[in-house]
């Protein structure tokens, strides 16, 4: 294998469709970002956008923006502009409450819909936040549901006729594996169990089409590939031809039909504003939508292939120049079956990491011996991708990550 070399990947940036996308984001002079996985960077948009939010919306409109600044419309005008990357149709997708939040509301009302059934399935290993909601919304409803989780191997198979709701993250967290969407999705409903889709780690990164995979429901997260910020709200998809059945039960007077009448009676909205709780959380969603506006010129096809792109050079470059340092791929070799991160193990993991970010590379770590490196082609390169591998040999060659200063845990890993 002859090996790569800096000038070769300078070309592909040249040759990428995304060469000056690069230009809106915020990013540190000097930093490798690879955590876009995790927490996706400033754009300059977004930036704009939530100073105005702010200076203008709040300071100068006050109450009169729910009605001036779009505010009241914001999370099914900002779920429209999502549903357009996820495949979903117009009045399917909202912006509402965290990911955690939601994932609890859609999973009580698939299981609702499903009467009799007892089984929520998921697989072991899911992102836990998931494992823990789903354990709670199955203490909490009546008539004897339980949470069960199977391996990754078997969970497919494991879905019966006494499945209410099969509830699986479409690429998983450490180790980037992706579900074929469309065939999980027939196999649950080939025995009348009811899916949601969680796609944190999916949207904005690979092509994902629900309505043409016949999903029932989704939940997926704004501040990781679609950059919305810290803490940004998350979006949630319930197929048209549920929403009319649809009873979620965290039923708050932003899901009435007429919030400001002021009734005692719970009626939820006919739209999908049924699926939200309380007032959203505006400047947070104002800040996203300016990053999810930067997906409008986007072809998902082509983003998708560079990131593909960028992931296989990572990979190419480790084997040439990492080998014999004891780092394992722990994601698939194979492209199609890989979201748009890769995961290596090692032992030392967590130190690795720690003395890669001190050299500007910055990815993550995840329990108990992964490290992560997100490839995003709206601002990252295929030299930088070049450069991080370089830092890495240079780590592991040296054993560099062995200092003190690396082994100490952090709150946030
Ligand atoms: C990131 C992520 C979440 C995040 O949930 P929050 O409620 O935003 O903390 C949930 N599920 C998966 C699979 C994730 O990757």
């Amino acid at each position: 294998m002859t090996a790569i070399t800096r000038d070769q990947c300078v070309e592909l940036d040249r040759a990428s469709p995304f060469a000056q996308s690069r230009a809106r984001f915020v990013l540190p002079e000097g930093c490798i970002y690879m955590n876009g996985n995790s927490l996706g960077p400033l754009s300059d948009a977004a930036r704009k956008r939530m100073a105005g939010a702010v200076d203008s919306e709040w300071g100068k409109g006050l109450i009169r923006s729910w009605n001036t600044a779009g505010w009241y419309d914001l999370p099914v005008r900002l779920g429209d502009k999502i549903a357009r990357l996820v495949g979903a149709g117009e009045g399917e997708v909202v912006v509402t409450d965290s990911t955690s939040v939601n994932l609890f509301k859609v999973a009580a009302a698939a299981a609702a819909l499903r009467p009799g059934r007892t089984k929520i399935i998921s697989e072991k290993g899911n992102f836990p936040t998931d494992l823990y909601v789903l354990d709670g919304v199955s203490r909490f409803m009546e008539g004897g549901r339980r949470l069960v989780t199977y391996d990754r191997a078997e969970v497919i198979d494991a879905i019966d006729e006494d499945t209410a709701v099969v509830v699986l993250t479409h690429v998983h967290y450490v180790t980037a594996e992706m579900f074929d969407m469309a065939a999980v999705t027939k196999r649950a409903h080939d025995v009348g169990a009811l899916i949601v889709w969680d796609l944190s780690h999916s949207v904005g990164a690979v092509e994902v089409q629900l309505n043409a995979a016949n999903a029932d429901f989704a939940v997926g997260c704004g501040y990781k590939y679609l950059n919305g910020g810290p803490g940004a709200p998350a979006f949630v998809f319930v197929a048209n031809r549920h929403l009319a059945d649809v009873r979620q039960p965290l039923s708050g007077w932003f899901g009435h039909a007429q919030p400001f009448a002021f009734v005692d009676d719970y009626t939820p909205a006919a739209n999908i504003r049924r699926m939200m709780t309380g007032t959203p959380p505006v400047l947070s969603a104002s800040a996203l939508e300016a990053a999810v506006d930067l997906f409008a010129g986007v072809d998902m096809k082509a983003l998708r292939a560079q990131s593909v792109r960028m992931s296989e050079l990572f990979i190419t470059l480790c084997e040439q120049r990492c080998a014999g340092f004891g780092l394992q791929l722990a994601s698939p070799r194979d492209a199609v079956l890989r979201g748009s991160h890769v995961s290596l193990a090692h032992p030392d993991g967590y130190a690795i990491m720690q003395a890669l970010i001190a050299r500007g590379v910055i990815g993550d770590f995840r329990a108990p011996h992964f490290i992560r490196f997100g490839f995003t082609p709206l601002y990252l390169t295929c030299a930088e991708v070049w450069d991080a591998v370089e830092t890495l040999q240079d780590i592991m060659a040296t054993k560099a990550y062995a200092q003190p200063e690396f082994t100490k845990r952090l709150a946030v890993t």
